[in-house]
């Protein structure tokens, strides 16, 4: 019966509270977002919007990450921004379906040769403390949409202190070593799903953890990239 009560509950939009449309995202709330519409072929980092198509940034013509592709379909600023701390560290999780709704097209088209998902793991003091893992909520709602499994046994393996406040070369020295695959890696081409972006050095460690397991290559699909915030 609770399934049937449910679908009697009118749709409103997470953003405004809309329930005119019966949608997540109402449309005017959708216009408003801040997409991320230009940004390095490779990387997914925004870039100025004159920039021709398929042209990367000069940090990844320097140096190219250890992941294949990264896409993000939102800048994390405002609303963007406070719905994902809400999701985090207020389980408001109502925003985890409509910012999957975002992903989805994305997954779908950028990543439609992925084999499987990895929600970036939390360490389990962290997981227990926070009792969710806001990627993992991601890859459920994306689950209802594709055939994909997840893979758990990617995990950390040790404890990080929050990457909040660390500057670029400090976080990835924080990540050394922080991930691992446990027994055999069941995915050719994974793709890494989280929240927000910020230097990258999480997807980073995280994808050289995976190929260093036997991926082919590595994707990652977050629903929002920062340059400046902390992830
Ligand atoms: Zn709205
Ligand atoms: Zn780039």
């Amino acid at each position: 019966m609770l399934p049937t009560v449910l679908n009697l509950i009118p749709q409103c939009c997470v953003f405004c509270g809309d329930i005119k449309n019966g949608l997540r995202i109402c449309t005017r709330c959708m216009d408003a977002l801040p997409w991320n519409d230009a940004f390095c072929e490779r990387c997914g980092q925004p870039v100025f919007s004159g920039q021709p198509d398929g042209v990367c940034c000069a940090a990844c013509q320097q140096r190219a990450p250890a992941y294949a592709k990264a896409r993000s379909p939102l800048h994390y600023a405002f609303p963007v921004d406070s719905a994902l701390k809400a999701m985090k560290f207020r389980r408001q999780l109502m925003y985890a379906p409509a910012f999957a709704s975002l992903l989805l097209p994305m997954l779908t088209m950028a990543f439609r040769e992925c084999d499987a998902l990895v929600a970036v793991p939390l360490h389990r003091w962290r997981y227990i403390r926070r009792g969710f893992n806001q990627a993992d909520e991601l890859c459920s709602e994306l689950r209802k949409h594709v055939e994909l499994p997840t893979l758990r046994n990617v995990v950390r393996l040790r404890p990080t202190p929050t990457q909040s406040g660390l500057s670029s070369s400090m976080r990835k020295k924080n990540l050394q070593g922080a991930f691992g695959v446990r027994g055999k890696l069941t995915a050719s081409y994974p793709l890494i799903i989280d929240d927000v972006m910020t230097t990258g050095a999480t997807c980073e460690h995280l994808a050289r953890a995976l190929l260093d397991a036997g991926a082919k290559k590595v994707g990652v699909l977050t629903v929002a990239r920062s340059s400046t915030t902390a992830n």
